[in-house]
């Protein structure tokens, strides 16, 4: 009897996904939380604490969680949550929101909705008399177009139809932007964007997607609304995911993550869609590269490779 108990127990604990039982949500502290340990052990990934970081991998994953901090790290590269990571009568525990939104994609992408991609708008950021930011001697609205223009190229020579928010130095509104893409019913948006920073040496690469509903953003603000995108929570996330890393990959960057953010060009879409800030043009080396024509090629390249990617993850598989 107490043997047909304690199976029960367990079975109620878990929750199906796909052929892999996992640990049901708990309460903490008035909000949900999986355990990390009991997840990475029913996907057979081993599972260790180092210190202040709490590492699983295993069949060639590996997570890396710092423990009351919301940076994680999934094969190296870095990925920030909603919600630091818990530490709680000696378990491990990652929020139900970021297990949703961010681990479950990592651990299981194929629970990530398919979706046809046919159609592709691509934003460039800024324009006319918006100049975006501005380095020592170059603007950002002219990188954004000029790496925009041979993202599009190389798409359409893949056979994707592709349009543009801007193809030439105008100033578009915003909300006009996310008009676009809902008026072409485009199946992707990509918003490129130059960053900018105070400190001078601050460079690198970061993707932004839209925050989760009645999530936190990464830059700490606590609007926990929700937004006409987010029902794209999963595939924002995987197209983020697999943006990033192709373009760090091709241009050797500094990986700044994968962060949330709920910027206007995010929140309004009705497809999948990101933000790119691919570099600083405050960071003198980085305004070089920026501005070096086999840079930008590398950049356009790992783009065009990251939507590919994103799309060969989503075909059904046979
Ligand atoms: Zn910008």
């Amino acid at each position: 009897m107490k043997k047909i108990l304690s199976s029960l127990l367990i079975a109620l604990c878990l929750l199906q996904l796909g052929s892999v039982w996992i640990p049901r949500a708990v309460s903490i502290k008035g909000r949900q939380y999986r355990n990390i340990a009991g997840i990475a052990s029913a996907v057979n990934m081993r599972s260790r604490r180092i210190g202040k970081f709490f590492i699983c991998s295993g069949a060639s994953r590996n997570l890396r969680l710092e423990l009351s901090h919301r940076r994680m790290y999934w094969n190296g590269m870095t990925v920030m949550l909603g919600y630091p990571v818990l530490l709680h009568n000696g378990g491990i525990y990652v929020s139900e929101s970021d297990w949703q939104s961010t681990l479950k994609i990592l651990f299981f992408p194929a629970s990530v909705p398919r979706h046809p991609i046919g159609v592709i708008t691509l934003d460039a950021g800024h324009g006319g008399n918006d100049q975006g930011a501005a380095g020592k001697y170059s603007l950002e609205k002219s990188i954004t177009l000029k790496l925009t223009q041979r993202v599009a190229a190389l798409l359409r020579a893949c056979r994707y139809r592709v349009h543009l928010t801007r193809s030439s130095d105008t100033a578009v509104a915003l909300k006009t932007r996310t008009a676009m893409q809902r008026a072409r019913k485009s199946d992707l948006f990509v918003s490129i964007h130059v960053n900018a920073a105070k400190n001078k040496k601050v460079h690198g690469i970061e993707t932004y997607c839209l925050t989760p509903a009645h999530a936190p953003s990464t830059n700490g603000k606590f609007e926990l609304k929700r937004n006409p995108a987010n029902r794209f929570d999963s595939n924002n996330f995987a197209l983020a995911r697999n943006l990033q890393y192709a373009m760090l990959v091709r241009t050797g960057a500094w990986d700044r993550g994968v962060k949330r953010a709920r910027f206007a060009v995010l929140r309004d879409i009705t497809s999948p869609g990101v933000l790119l800030e691919i570099g600083f043009i405050s960071n003198p080396a980085e305004e070089r590269k920026l501005n070096n024509p086999a840079y930008l090629e590398k950049l356009a390249r790992g783009i065009a490779q990251g939507i590919i990617a994103y799309h060969r993850d989503l075909r059904p598989r046979r």
